[in-house]
């Protein structure tokens, strides 16, 4: 069922990051090619269209029996080629891409049902009104590197199961993870009955493959990555008006209160700062902490750091792995410059990992940090944890808001009613309480973000609505006779119409009703003048 495409032009070859080992190899597909696989999606999706809610769940599940007969085998693969340790590759792609693949597969046939819609006097007339939906067609999925199996997994799941059929472009860095998921629909599909190809199709390649994508026209791009790619992206796709989601970068806030619980609250910090060695694009960037207690904080955040081991990701016991790429390495080098530069306080890190060979950075916690830094603003993408410091809710707000991005946020208080009072006000798309970053692994709930950090949503409901098309299927019951706005008009049609416009705005039942007697006069009028 899936393809990778035979031509190779140039080869990319993908290494570990954090021993430099190779993983393998994989051709730059070309532009020609990746055309072709879009033509062969769009012919493939002729038939998956009309497959019912019930096989596609089918099929989803035997990949998901596929994932759990290979799970250590695919966590080692995802470790080896994004750095990031075995046991986050478990918990924090395997395990809630599971759940996903679970939940569509359940859900969708509820999800994506006909809903039926109240038309006002439409319906006192006998007509009545339902919204079905209808997949796009081609979905072509761009992703990045740093969840580079649960993310681009997750969509195709998602426009699977709506009826769509889907190219994968993995990025560059991570192609053999790629590989593996086309791998694992492959074998799905030989132990069910179904009998379709090119339904999910993988071209491997770096940005001009990603571009090729754009420029073949799928009907829906779903992109995850920088905000530069996305401009670059938005523009390309204008050119068929193919319409994109578009998920980016974030630079998101934690707001400690002096009364949250703060061993708990140091604990969310170094997880949600240097789980996948900050490389998540929810990871906590920015900690803003009440002043009289951001002492007591940090001091229990360094604490927690010391006991953390950096090294190889598939060794059991490590917690901070390798970064993904020397040029992601160098943004969080220059950061951290910016911010010593700046008057900023390193307490602890700052620094390659002198005892590791490879793209190593130790987990860095830094105080003094205020918002005019530069470092501040901009998304550093790596295991940085700066504090900076607020004395009232209001400014608490305003600082966390003083971003172009607004993916997630987090809030962490004893008292439910503030943090429920400040999550509202934080501009982001996901905004906890008392917790931090997961939420891209709640498949239940729309995933997305405010201001620059992207348009559109993943997950949830309001993801399906974007690899579908809602069509509104309005049927007349009684059709026996014309409508009274019909020609030919006549003064009797011009008091009808007046009588229309008036009641139509009241918004009652009861004058809409007194409405009858006139519309009966002027469709008698029309039946008599046949
Ligand atoms: P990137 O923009 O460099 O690349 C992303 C993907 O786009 C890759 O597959 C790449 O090959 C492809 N690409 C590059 N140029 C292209 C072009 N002109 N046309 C089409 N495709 C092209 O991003 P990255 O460095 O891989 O990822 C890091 C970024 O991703 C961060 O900003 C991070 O916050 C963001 N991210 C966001 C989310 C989210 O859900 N909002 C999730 C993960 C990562």
């Amino acid at each position: 069922m899936s393809a990778v495409l035979p031509i190779r032009t140039e080869e990319i070859i993908s290494y570990n990051p954090a021993t430099g080992a190779e993983v393998g190899r994989v051709p730059q597909t070309s532009a020609d090619d990746v055309k072709a696989a879009v033509t062969r999606s769009r012919s493939a999706f002729q038939n998956w269209k009309k497959t019912s809610f019930k096989e596609r769940a089918a099929y989803i599940m035997q990949a998901r029996e596929v994932i759990l007969s290979q799970m250590d085998e695919i966590a080692h693969l995802i470790s080896a080629e994004s750095g990031k340790p075995f046991g986050e590759a478990i918990s924090m792609e395997i395990a809630p891409v599971l759940d996903l693949m679970q939940y569509f597969a359940r859900n969708t046939e509820k999800l994506l049902g006909p809903t039926k819609i109240g038309i006002g006097l439409y319906a006192l007339l006998g007509r009545s009104s339902k919204i079905v939906y209808h997949p796009l067609g081609v979905v072509g999925i761009i992703p990045a590197w740093n969840y580079p199996f649960s993310i681009p997994l997750g969509e195709a799941v998602m426009a699977l199961m709506a009826g769509n059929t889907v190219v994968i472009k993995p990025s560059e860095l991570t192609p053999m993870v790629g590989l593996k998921i086309g791998e694992i629909f492959e074998k799905a599909q030989s132990t069910t009955n179904l009998r379709l190809s090119n339904i999910v199709q993988i071209v491997t390649g770096d940005g001009q493959t990603g571009a090729a994508l754009v420029e073949a026209a799928p009907d829906k791009i779903m992109f995850t990555g920088s905000v530069a790619t996305g401009k670059k992206i938005a523009a390309a796709a204008a050119k068929n008006l193919t319409s994109c989601v578009f998920e980016l970068g974030g630079k998101d806030p934690m707001i400690v209160f002096a009364d949250a619980n703060l061993e708990l609250a140091a604990g969310a910090a170094v997880w949600g700062a240097f789980c996948n060695s900050g490389q998540s694009c929810s990871s906590v960037e920015r900690l803003y902490v009440q002043e009289n207690v951001a002492e007591v904080l940090t001091r229990k955040i360094v604490e927690k750091v010391r006991e953390l081991t950096q090294g190889v990701g598939d060794s059991e016991d490590i917690s901070i792995g390798a970064m993904s790429s020397e040029r992601q390495i160098k943004i969080v080098e220059d950061h951290v410059e910016d911010f010593r530069a700046a008057g900023a306080k390193i307490e602890i890190g700052g620094r390659r990992n002198p005892d590791l060979e490879g793209l190593f950075y130790e987990p860095t916690v830094i105080t003094n940090a205020s918002n005019d830094m530069r470092a501040m603003q901009e998304e550093t993408f790596g295991p940085t944890l700066p504090v900076a410091t607020f004395t009232t809710e209001e400014e608490a707000i305003r600082l966390a808001n003083d971003s172009e991005f607004g993916l997630t946020a987090s809030v962490w208080t004893r008292d439910r009613a503030k943090g429920e009072r400040v999550a509202r006000q934080i501009e982001a798309g996901s905004v906890c309480v008392n917790e931090v970053l997961y939420t891209h692994g709640i498949a239940q709930t729309p995933w997305g973000g405010f201001k620059n950090s992207g348009r559109g949503r993943t997950h949830g409901r309001e993801g399906l609505m974007e690899l579908v098309q809602p069509q509104h299927i309005h049927i007349n019951l009684l059709a026996l006779l014309p409508d009274a706005w019909w020609m030919p008009y006549s003064p009797n049609a011009i008091i009808t119409f007046r009588a229309m416009a008036r009641k139509f705005a009241s918004g009652s039942i009861i004058k809409t009703t007194m409405l009858l007697p006139q519309l009966a006069r002027r469709i008698k009028e029309l039946v008599t003048k046949r």
